[in-house]
């Protein structure tokens, strides 16, 4: 039975069109000043095949090792493309989620110099914890999140002041782990707490336990897969307005329902999302099923892919099920397209197959990376390991707790010290909140 399907699928994927690169080198100009000769020799090698690239790469990286030594520590995310990944995991880094991502700082207290090869709001969550003499960088401070991006603090603040001024104390925050610290602050301010996509549901039941009203930040698909895997019924869900529209204001004409259903909602939404992660539908899940694909997604897809699949989870639940799954499964995976890359790579050694949910006959789409994440590119790592290396580096890379940047001018706004240190208080607070109870739950 299982050859039958794996049958059907290698033929249905010879009439796939060719994966799109979704990402491609970045213009010259792109670069900072200080980062161009390094983006200069990455686009001279002949191509960008792991065995061209990484030795490439060691030219920097081996240098600035015998110059730190043991206070280095190389980060990146499950969704770096495959030659980042596979570099700081044979420098002994860490290639992980947004939570274990966190938590380096606070497990490796003896590294002084972390260096992050992810989104910017995964670096600041690793400064938000770290101790004062651990520095934290960023290879490209342009990396944002998108869906972080439409849940800036100026555009949340004054819709909490007018739900606060509503509900008062009843209101509790509960900040995906994808918000920049001062949503993270703002959760600590409401004794509300932090959540990452492998603990949404309790610590979002720990909050509905209180019998207080979550506003959940800023993913508005992974607020409802929680709230209604919890049993809250559609109609005590709400939708607050489109931030992309920018309508600041809660009243009758911005609340589907208007204010009456506002009253009588239990979970409120932020409306962001991720472009990853929205592509995906429910015909797409079908398709790969009557292949004889098991179907696994992550919980930032919309509420009708999730309930169509058969798993779904955060990253390291995803990367957990293909690499347990016996010799013969073939998975159809709804994330990021380098993770299913990188799945895929390691999975055909054990005889498990994996391809891209958005795969599919017609598809133009499919297998798409963050591509925001991606801006992390090779000579970015370089330059920023050498510059570190020759005492260098430029000051707009490095991270901390309550920096706000701007993803396309690359301007920063930081805190005040005083200020930075109430932030970062506060945001510590929610982000132990979620360890406490993700530790208390059985
Ligand atoms: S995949 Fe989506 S949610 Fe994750 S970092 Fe990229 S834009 Fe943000």
């Amino acid at each position: 039975m299982i050859n039958d399907h794996r049958d059907h699928a290698n033929a249905a994927f010879q009439l796939l069109p060719a994966l799109p690169i979704c990402q491609t080198d970045l213009p010259l100009d792109w670069y900072q000043p200080a980062f161009r000769p390094y983006a200069e020799e990455y686009m001279a090698l002949p191509d960008r095949l792991p065995e061209t690239v990484l030795p490439w790469l060691d030219g920097y990286v081996r240098p600035a090792i015998d110059a730190f030594g043991d206070s280095l520590l190389l980060v990146a995310h499950y969704y770096m493309g495959g030659e980042i990944v596979k570099l700081v995991e044979r420098y002994g880094g860490r290639v992980a989620d947004s939570y274990e991502l966190a938590l380096q700082a606070r497990r490796h207290p003896e590294k002084k110099l972390i260096v992050e090869s992810a989104v910017h709001f995964m670096a600041e969550a690793i400064a938000i914890l770290a101790n004062d003499d651990q520095q934290v960088w960023i290879t490209n401070p342009k990396a944002g999140c998108t869906m972080e991006m439409w849940a800036k603090d100026d555009m949340v603040l004054p819709i909490v002041d007018q739900l606060q001024e509503r509900y008062g104390d009843e209101l509790v925050v509960v900040a995906y782990m994808n918000t920049s610290g001062r949503l993270k602050a703002l959760a600590g301010r409401t004794r509300g707490a932090v959540c990452t996509s492998s603990n949404a549901h309790q610590v979002m039941q720990w909050a509905l336990r209180q019998g207080r009203r979550v506003l959940f930040l800023p993913d508005e698909h992974l607020g409802r897969n929680t709230a209604r895997g919890l049993d809250v019924p559609s109609d005590e869900i709400v939708l607050l307005p489109d931030p992309r529209v920018g309508l600041a204001r809660i009243d009758d004409r911005t609340i589907a329902g208007g204010l009456e259903r506002l009253d009588r909602a239990r979970v409120l939404l932020w409306g962001s999302s991720c472009g990853v992660h929205t592509i995906f539908t429910p015909e797409m899940v079908e398709w790969h099923r009557a292949q004889g694909r098991q179907v696994l997604v992550h919980p930032e897809s919309p509420f009708d892919v999730v309930t169509a699949a058969d798993g779904v989870g955060s990253t390291k639940y995803l990367w957990q099920r293909i690499m347990d799954a016996p010799a013969g499964t073939f998975f159809a995976v709804g994330t990021e397209g380098h993770f299913v890359r990188n799945a895929r790579a390691q999975a055909s050694a054990r005889g498990v197959d994996v391809c891209h949910l958005a795969e599919v006959p017609g598809a133009t789409q499919g297998g798409c990376g963050c591509a925001t994440m991606s801006r992390n590119d090779p000579p970015h790592l370089a330059a920023m390991l050498d510059l570190l290396r020759r005492g260098e580096p430029p000051e707009i890379n490095r991270v901390l707790p309550g920096d706000a940047v701007n993803e396309r001018t690359m301007q920063r706004d930081r805190l005040d010290p005083e200020e930075r240190a109430t932030l970062t208080r506060e945001a510590r607070q929610a982000i132990e909140r979620m360890i406490e109870i993700v530790e208390s739950t059985p």
